[in-house]
C-alpha cells in the first residue's frame, strides 16, 4: 500500500530532522568553536540525504498511488499535506539548487563581514546576484504552483497567503500607525512627567536571571520534562517537539530584554510541545508556518507578558528571584517603552509593523522588477523619512543591510512577523470574548484556560487548514487589523 510506504518515509525524514535540528542547537550553544568545520560537513552530508530522499521520483508515484486508495479522512488530509510539501521541495530543478545555494552563502558571508562598516558598494554585486535568483525562484514556483511569483515565494512561509488579501490590510495598518505612533509617544511624556522612569538597578546576576526565566516558561506552561533553556548569541526556539531548545542571552545591567524573549521563545517553544504526537512523523503534524507560529510567541510575549493583569502575579516572583521591589506602574513603564528607533530587531510593538511593511513594499518591487538592488538606498531612506521620520541614507548598515533575510535569499518573509501580530491580537479578542474573566487568571498566575483554548484552537491543528482558514476556524472571522489597532490604542493610546 502506497499510504504505508509515506507513512514509513514520514519515520526516516523525522529521523532526519531530529538530528538535523539537535545538532544545529547544540552548535549554537554548546559547541567549542573548533567544532565548526566538522559540524557543518555532518550536517550538510545529513541534510543532502535528507533531501535526496524526501524529493525521490518515486515519492510522486506513491503519492499519486495513495491519492487513489481506500483512506480515512486522516490518512486523506495527511496525503495531501505530503503532496504540497512534495510540490514546494522539488519544482526547482537541482541545478538551479545549487547555483542559487552557492550565491547565497557567499553573499551571507560578505554581508557579515562588511555590514558592520557599512560597506554598500561592497556587497551590492552579491545582493544583485541573490536578487537576480530570487527572481528566478519565484517565476518557478509561480509556475508550477499556478501563482503570482511574489505570492508563490511568500507559499513557502504560509501557505494561503496572497497579496491581494495582505497588502490591504498592511496599507490600512500602516496609515493607522503613522498617524498613532506620535500620540503614543506623547502619552508616553505625558505618563513620563507623572511618573518619571525608574532606572533598573544594574545588577542582575545571570544564575537568579535564568532561575527567574525557568519559574516563567513553568508558569505559562512550558513542559520542562520535554525543553530547556540555553544560552546564544541570538536567542533561537529549537530541537524537536519532545526535546525543545529554547535560548536567551543575559545583560547582567538589567533583567527584562532576557525575560521577554525567554517568554516569546516559550510561546514558540508551547506550540510545539503541543502539536498533535500521533502525527509527528507526517508533515500534517507541523506546525501550521511561520505566521501562525509567530502569533503564538508573540501571543506569550505582548498578550501575556507585558499585560498589566501579568505583572500583579509577576511582581512578587521577580522580586522573589531578583530581590528587588517594583511597583505595576514602575515596571510598565519599561515594559511599554515606545521609541522611534532605526533597527527592526529593536522596535517595540507600535514601531515594528512599520519596519516590515517597509520591507514588504519594497521586496515585492525587488521580485517584480520594478526596484533594482542598487535603488535600495535611496527607496528605504524614502520609507523610513514618510514612515518614523528618521533617515537611513549615510547609514546602510542601519539601512538596507540590517537584515540576514534578503543576503539569504528569504523573500517573502518579513510580513509574517506583522501578520504574527495581528492574528496574536484576533486571537486576544477571541478569548476575551469567551472568557471575560482571563485577565483576572492572569493575576492570579493562571494560564491553564488560555493554554486550553490555544490548545483546542490551534495547536492540536497542526497543518490541517491553510493559514487563512485556521485564523477564521480559531477567531471566527478572517484577518482583520482592526483587532491589533484596538489593543495599541488601549495599551498605547491616551
Ligand atoms: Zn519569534
Amino acid at each position: 500500500m502506497s499510504f504505508q510506504k509515506l507513512d514509513e518515509l514520514g519515520h526516516k525524514l523525522t529521523a532526519f530532522e531530529h538530528a538535523l535540528a539537535i545538532l544545529g542547537a547544540d552548535e549554537a550553544t554548546h559547541m567549542a568553536p573548533g567544532g565548526g568545520e566538522a559540524r557543518a560537513e555532518a550536517m550538510s552530508t545529513l541534510a543532502g540525504m535528507a533531501h535526496r530522499q524526501a524529493s525521490a521520483p518515486e515519492i510522486g508515484d506513491w503519492i499519486s498511488a495513495a491519492e487513489a486508495e481506500d483512506l480515512n479522512a486522516e490518512q486523506k488530509t495527511a496525503v495531501a499535506e505530503f503532496r504540497r510539501h512534495y510540490v514546494n521541495l522539488t519544482c526547482l530543478p537541482t541545478e538551479f539548487v545549487e547555483r542559487q545555494t552557492r550565491t547565497r552563502m557567499r553573499c551571507e558571508q560578505l554581508w557579515r563581514e562588511l555590514r558592520a562598516k557599512g560597506d554598500w558598494a561592497g556587497f551590492l554585486p552579491a545582493l544583485e546576484g541573490v536578487v537576480e535568483l530570487a527572481r528566478e525562484e519565484a517565476a518557478l514556483r509561480a509556475s508550477v504552483l499556478g501563482l503570482s511569483p511574489y505570492d508563490a515565494l511568500m507559499e513557502q512561509f504560509d501557505p494561503g497567503n496572497r497579496v491581494a488579501d495582505i497588502a490591504p490590510i498592511f496599507a490600512e495598518l500602516k496609515t493607522f500607525l503613522v498617524d498613532f505612533v506620535p500620540k503614543a509617544l506623547e502619552a508616553q511624556a505625558k505618563r513620563r512627567e507623572k511618573l518619571p522612569l525608574r532606572p533598573l538597578s544594574g545588577n542582575y546576576p545571570i544564575d537568579r536571571q535564568r532561575e527567574l526565566g525557568l519559574a516563567m516558561m513553568a508558569a505559562v506552561g512550558f513542559d520542562l520534562t520535554r525543553g530547556s533553556l540555553s544560552v546564544s548569541h541570538h536567542p533561537f526556539c529549537g530541537g524537536v517537539p519532545t526535546d525543545v531548545r529554547i535560548t536567551t542571552r543575559y545583560k547582567t545591567t538589567e533583567f527584562l530584554s532576557s525575560l521577554m524573549g525567554i517568554l516569546h521563545e516559550t510561546g514558540h517553544a508551547l506550540y510545539e510541545q503541543n502539536l498533535p504526537r500521533e502525527w509527528a512523523h507526517w508533515p500534517l503534524g507541523k506546525a501550521r508556518g511561520m505566521a501562525m507560529h509567530e502569533s503564538q510567541s508573540l501571543f506569550v510575549e505582548k498578550q501575556i507578558g507585558r499585560n498589566p493583569a501579568f505583572w500583579e502575579w509577576a511582581l512578587p516572583v521577580v522580586e522573589k528571584h531578583l530581590g528587588e521591589q517594583w511597583s505595576k506602574d514602575e515596571i510598565l513603564a519599561h515594559v511599554h517603552h515606545v521609541e522611534r528607533g532605526l533597527i527592526r530587531v529593536d522596535a517595540d510593538e507600535v514601531t515594528y509593523p512599520l519596519h516590515v511593511i517597509l520591507r514588504f513594499e519594497l521586496e515585492q518591487g525587488l521580485i517584480s522588477g520594478d526596484l533594482e538592488a542598487r535603488d535600495l538606498p535611496e527607496a528605504w531612506d524614502r520609507k523610513m523619512r514618510d514612515y518614523l521620520g528618521l533617515s537611513t541614507i549615510d547609514a546602510p548598515q542601519d539601512g538596507p543591510m540590517q537584515d540576514v533575510h534578503w543576503p539569504s535569499a528569504a523573500f517573502g518573509y518579513f510580513p509574517s512577523y506583522t501578520l504574527g501580530a495581528m492574528i496574536a491580537a484576533q486571537q486576544w479578542a477571541a478569548i476575551e470574548r469567551e472568557m471575560p474573566d482571563v485577565e483576572a487568571q492572569f493575576a492570579k498566575g493562571r494560564f491553564d484556560a488560555v493554554n486550553e483554548w490555544r490548545n483546542e484552537k490551534i495547536w492540536s491543528q497542526a497543518s490541517l487548514w491553510s493559514t487563512p482558514q485556521l485564523i477564521e476556524r480559531a477567531t471566527g472571522e478572517p484577518l482583520n487589523a482592526a483587532h491589533f489597532t484596538a489593543h495599541l490604542e488601549a495599551r498605547y493610546g491616551e
